[in-house]
């Protein structure tokens, strides 16, 4: 049997120990596909204010832009980043006795920020005990050389990871998704923070509007070509209160199924060469909010399919 290179064997090759992400969710971020500067909605599968106003506060609020430094959220935003550091690391280390965490900038687009936040936001970070280093999701158009260099300077010291939704390469898909950028952007930011010398993870979404299982599979075949060190893979589901949400409901969006799902999952690990690491190998939501495919209500139940259909092609996952 041949063991699936998850980013846990990957962290453990490295540092001879466990290593789990501590996922951040910081006020004030969002992201130039919501405020307007390139789109306004985000993404037909994003849930989020512009789309769904019954979400916003009726109070005043304030969002980071890159092109203003005016940032009066910054000590609360420190704040919440010591607060959600220490809750989960203490959570993971007395659940599974780990002792080095990365954080992990989750939410929205997180180098979307004027550089002295991000750098404030960043170090404090870096000084939270156990924090070897960062996990940042963004958009590839969200990036600048400013940014990358600055990581590349962090990256002597700590463990640094850029992670860069691609979703596609298809730009007909990234139209009916509103993504507001198209393949070639994030081609072309990959192989800078590559060639930078910077650890890059790609995000990829099966099941997007009219996809078939070749375009999907291709996405991940390009990724690769790009020299992503690391992937996340997850099907596409409908969230309540987001455009998709919209289309599924007219009939106009059908999800992927399960087993076609797992079947292309396991494909692409197959297509994998030795160096790059998997992430992720699904997603799901087990509440409300989730409006289709039921399967990916359960993440248990997907896992447990996902690993039976990874065994009977020599895999351990
Ligand atoms: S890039 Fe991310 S945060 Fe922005 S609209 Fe798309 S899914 Fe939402």
């Amino acid at each position: 049997m041949k063991k699936v290179f998850t980013i846990g064997r990957y962290f453990r090759k490295k540092f001879g120990e466990d290593v789990y992400k501590v996922p951040l969710n910081i006020q004030g971020f969002t992201c130039p596909n919501i405020d307007g500067t390139v789109a306004k909605g985000g993404c037909t599968f994003c849930l989020n204010e512009s789309f769904s106003p019954n979400l916003a506060k009726p109070s005043k609020k304030f969002y980071l832009n890159p092109k203003s430094n005016e940032n009066p959220l910054l000590e609360k935003q420190l704040e919440q980043v010591r607060i959600q550091y220490s809750a989960t690391s203490k959570r993971l280390a007395g659940k599974y006795g780990v002792k080095k965490f990365l954080a992990y900038f989750q939410s929205f687009t997180n180098t979307y920020a004027p550089i002295d936040t991000l750098k404030a936001l960043y170090e404090e970070a870096l000084r939270q005990p156990g924090c070897i280093g960062l996990s940042i999701g963004t958009r590839s158009d969200s990036v600048t050389d400013e940014v990358l260099d600055y990581l590349v300077e962090l990256s002597q010291k700590y463990e640094i990871w850029i992670e860069y939704g691609i979703q596609s390469i298809y730009d007909e898909t990234l139209e009916k998704i509103n993504r507001g950028h198209d393949s070639e952007n994030v081609k072309r930011w990959i192989e800078r923070s590559k060639s930078k010398g910077l650890n890059v993870c790609g995000h990829v979404i099966f099941g997007l509007p009219d996809e078939n299982e070749k375009m999907m599979l291709d996405t991940v075949r390009e990724s690769i070509k790009w020299g992503i060190d690391s992937i996340k893979i997850h099907p596409l589901y409908v969230v309540k209160n987001t455009a998709l949400a919209v289309d599924y409901i007219k009939g106009k969006f059908e999800p992927i199924d399960e087993d076609t799902y797992i079947k292309l999952l396991v494909e692409s690990i197959k297509m994998l060469p030795s160096n790059i690491s998997i992430q992720r190998v699904t997603a799901g939501i087990g509440d409300d909010s989730l409006l289709a495919p039921e399967w990916c209500r359960n993440k248990h139940k997907q896992m447990k399919h996902i690993r039976a259909a990874l065994k009977d092609e020599g895999y351990i996952y």
